[in-house]
């Protein structure tokens, strides 16, 4: 089997990992397209680079940067049941050496397609094994090719703390994925990986960002060759599989609540479960995952930048998040009791929870306001979303004319401004007819075979943290 051959195999096996932004996505010609992931690309156009596994991520500096997403190997001594690479599952393999990697990353880099390298592994013997493989390729990119640029990669499950603390001095960012969001789920579905053994990988990277540079460097480094690098600077990540198991949307938002602050991880990707592969202790999926997906991302956002908390945007009574509007919609509909606020006189604190004011238009809020009153005009040319915002405040003491009060007539007309799509589920299959949008209806709830698909408002809101 060739480079290109295994590239292929290798990149198309990456597509599910969700570390990037731009997992997910693919792009046509045309520009459209909703595929599900950087290796699975149709789209042959002008910068297409995904059918060689090329997606987009943020280094710790905030730029967006281009890397090589691959697996290692997607040969598997593991079982997980919702894994296309499962031992059991009969799909092309493929291994990379080492030397291969590196040399590849390099090629890329050298042509300026890429400015870093994503990787991540199948469990090739034990975890161990497949560690000690990371390693090498790494240490081998850094000392031998003397590759300065962005790494990012995965820890593999239950593999020993001192690999984990190694693969973290050469990368610059790490993830332990946390898989399926219970243990329980985990057991019956992932037999071979525990939470206890997850969860202290996190730990071990947790310590050595807290602890940089005070513990000795467990890379053997060449004699003329200092490392000089500090460990995993971009930070650790997850992901979260979600739509395979019964979880509810509060089960979730409360576990990564507590990843946020027991490991101080800079993001946690939830990535809708796709029908890859089917086994009767799956969940069955009847409709597509992509807009609770969405949901997640928005309620994560509010948790990390707006100071929400999991037990106010859900509890037993409100178990799942609401799919038709975004979360802080939602929470400010069942708390209109503390609205209207005046725009002019609320803390920071409080803007952040008026639906269509995002953490930027608050900012400008409050610089703007030192210099007067502001009015409604003024918070449209601050970047306000009026059609949410308004029903929710007053300036300068008024309400804008013709806003309503009542809570039901209030969620129609939020649910009406949306641009979340009633679409009937024929319109899903094989075939992939065209989805034909509906109009809302601004009193019925889903009518049956029909589902609600995200908007492009959505899809923004959910990259952009803006709500
Ligand atoms: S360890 Fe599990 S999730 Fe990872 S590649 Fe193997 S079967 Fe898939």
């Amino acid at each position: 089997m060739n480079i290109q051959q295994k590239l292929s195999i290798l990149a198309d096996s990456a597509k599910y990992d969700a570390a990037c932004t731009s997992s997910g996505v693919t792009r046509n010609r045309n520009g459209s397209g909703t595929g599900n992931g950087a290796g699975s690309g149709t789209g042959n156009g002008a910068g297409s680079t995904l059918a060689s596994g090329i997606c987009h991520s943020f280094s710790s500096d905030g730029r967006c940067i281009s890397l090589l997403k691959i697996l290692m190997t997607n040969i598997c001594c593991f079982d997980c049941k919702y894994c296309v690479n499962r031992s059991s599952n009969d799909v092309e393999r493929a291994f990379f050496t080492p030397m291969e990697i590196a040399e590849l990353t390099m090629n890329f880099y050298r042509r300026n397609y890429i400015e870093g390298l994503f990787l991540s592994s199948a469990v090739l013997k034990n975890p161990d094994y497949t560690m000690e493989l990371m390693v090498e390729t790494i240490r081998m990119l850094r000392f031998d090719y003397r590759f300065a640029g962005y790494i990012h990669a995965k820890s593999i499950p239950g593999a020993d703390p001192g690999l984990v603390r190694q693969l973290g001095e050469l990368t610059d960012r790490m993830s332990a994925n946390i898989e399926l969001p219970s243990k329980e789920s985990l057991a019956k579905l992932a037999p071979q990986k525990n939470y206890p053994s997850i969860l202290s990988s996190m730990a071990v990277i947790q310590n050595g960002i807290q602890n940089r540079g005070q513990l000795p460097s467990p890379v053997p480094v060449r004699s003329n060759v200092s490392s000089g690098r500090s460990f995993v600077p971009a930070g650790q990540s997850t992901q979260m599989v979600i739509g395979a198991t019964p979880e509810n949307d509060r089960h979730i938002m409360t576990l990564a609540e507590d990843l946020y602050r027991s490991f101080h991880l800079k993001r946690i990707f939830y990535s809708a479960y796709i029908p890859v592969t089917s086994h009767p202790d799956l969940l069955p999926v009847t409709v597509p995952p992509l807009l609770r997906e969405h949901r997640l991302y928005q309620a994560d956002w509010l948790l990390r930048f707006y100071g929400f908390t999991a037990r106010e945007l859900l509890d037993d009574s409100h178990p799942d998040l609401d799919i038709r509007m975004d979360p802080k919609c939602d929470w400010a509909l069942r708390h209109l009791d503390r609205f209207p606020v005046e725009i002019n006189t609320v803390p920071y604190e409080v803007l952040l929870r008026i639906p269509g004011i995002g953490v930027r238009s608050a900012q400008k809020i409050v610089r703007s306001r030192r210099e007067g009153l502001l009015d409604f005009e003024h918070l449209r040319k601050l970047g306000v979303v009026m059609k949410r915002a308004v029903f929710f405040i007053t300036c300068k003491g008024r309400k804008s004319p013709g806003t309503v009060e009542n809570a039901e007539l209030l969620r129609s007309c939020l649910l009406k401004e949306s641009d979340t799509r009633l679409v009937s589920l024929s319109t899903f299959g094989h075939s992939q007819g065209e989805m034909k949008p509906r109009q809302l209806s601004m009193f019925e709830s889903s009518p049956e075979n029909t589902i609600w698909l995200p908007g492009r408002e959505d899809r923004q809101k959910c990259l952009t943290g803006e709500m």
